[in-house]
């Protein structure tokens, strides 16, 4: 298809703009956590609920409510997970719902954790349905039912543990049982951080990993990282790269921006998947709206990615909308994308004065 013609072979290979972490990342990452919430940039809401919540805790010598944590990836929610850990001073144990397979599994969790401990379970929404059951009784009446043994003979026993504090992490808050979600004290929901925050994350990764950066050269990098500090990250690594290669080792304006362009990561952050997802509503259906099913079927990719991943940014900086039809693309999205408005025969204004093209049809 024409559309995909100005896409470079091998995009799928690296995705410097997605907000999963790599494997390399999950070696180095540990160093650039933040381990208090002081250190811990932006977010102010969500920091301030946890400084009051985990200060009454240890005054009245509790563990900490079971935390909710939900949002894009990358935003900090693993990291937050270890500072609540560090500000209580206790210990913590790291897992995700897909990686909890059986009963068993989660159960030496539950009796590992001793007073006060956290158990952080990021992707919760991906637990199976008779753990996240298990999860309700530990939650709540901190005790496990264990079942013995099949047919007549059959009989339970009730373990009781110790006062844990859940922090469960999720993309997607809307996917939870209301029982599960009813059982989190806090419930908190992390934002896109703004160019300014990340930029103060960006000189402050630089200066733990030993890298010369300027303001202005921070703060470009920061604009265009989608508003998430693990892509900020990954992006300072590479420009570092760049910049030791073809300039002098320090980042400047100059060499990130060249360094970004060759990345093929334009002035907004948009990498081959954004642009691929804003030409095909725009060319293939008019400007929507489209189904996100539809969308990632006709681009090739998952409908999750698309909507965890892709669509949070997209939405924050006003380039899609979504209606109950579907997804629709902006008059903001056109112009970035270099797409006269008008050159599609339904265009029209829509959604209080912002500009919509539709085609009526899905
Ligand atoms: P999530 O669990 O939401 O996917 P992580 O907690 O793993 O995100 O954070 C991703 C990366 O971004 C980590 O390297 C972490 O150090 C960094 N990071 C996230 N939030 C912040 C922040 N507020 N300040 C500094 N670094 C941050």
């Amino acid at each position: 298809m024409a559309i995909y013609e100005d896409f470079d072979e091998g995009y799928f290979e690296e995705r410097l703009t997605s907000a999963e972490q790599t494997e390399e990342e999950n070696e180095t990452e540990i160093s650039l956590r933040p381990e208090t919430l002081d250190d811990f940039t932006g977010q102010s809401s969500v920091k301030e609920q946890l400084r009051i919540a985990i200060d009454a805790a240890k005054l009245r010598g509790e563990a900490l409510e079971h935390v909710l944590l939900f949002g894009p990836p990358g935003l900090g929610k693993t990291t937050l997970s270890q500072i609540i850990a560090n500000e209580m001073g206790t210990k913590i144990q790291i897992t995700s719902g897909p990686a909890i397979e059986k009963s068993g599994d989660l159960l030496a969790l539950l009796t590992n954790s001793g007073e006060g401990d956290v158990l952080f379970i990021d992707e919760i929404h991906r637990l199976p349905k008779n753990l996240v059951e298990m999860l309700y009784s530990a939650m709540e009446d901190k005790v496990v039912d264990i079942f013995l043994g099949k047919g007549p003979s059959a009989r339970s026993i009730r373990m009781p543990l110790k006062s844990f504090t859940l922090v469960g992490a999720t993309t997607r808050a809307g996917q939870l049982t209301q029982p599960l979600r009813a059982r989190f004290g806090h419930v908190m929901r992390l934002e896109l951080y703004t160019p300014e925050e990340l930029s103060v994350i960006v000189k402050r990764s630089a200066g733990i990993l030993g890298i010369e950066i300027d303001e202005e050269g921070a703060l470009e990098l920061a604009s265009r990282s989608r508003g998430t500090p693990r892509i900020a990250n990954r992006l300072l690594k590479r420009v570092r790269d760049y910049a030791q290669i073809k300039g002098d080792g320090k980042i400047d304006l100059e060499i990130t921006k060249y360094a970004l362009e060759k990345l093929d990561i334009d002035k907004l952050g948009l990498d081959n998947i954004d642009r691929r997802m804003l030409t095909t509503i725009i060319k293939f259906y008019g400007g929507g709206p489209v189904g996100m099913d539809t969308l990632a079927a006709t681009i090739g990719e998952e409908a999750i990615t698309l909507e965890d991943v892709y669509e949070p940014y997209l939405l924050q900086i006003g380039f899609i909308s979504r209606t109950p039809r579907g997804r629709c693309c902006t008059y903001l999205a056109y112009e970035h994308m270099g797409i006269p408005m008008n050159s599609d025969k339904n265009s029209d204004k829509k959604n209080n004065g912002q500009i919509t093209a539709f085609d009526g049809e899905e």
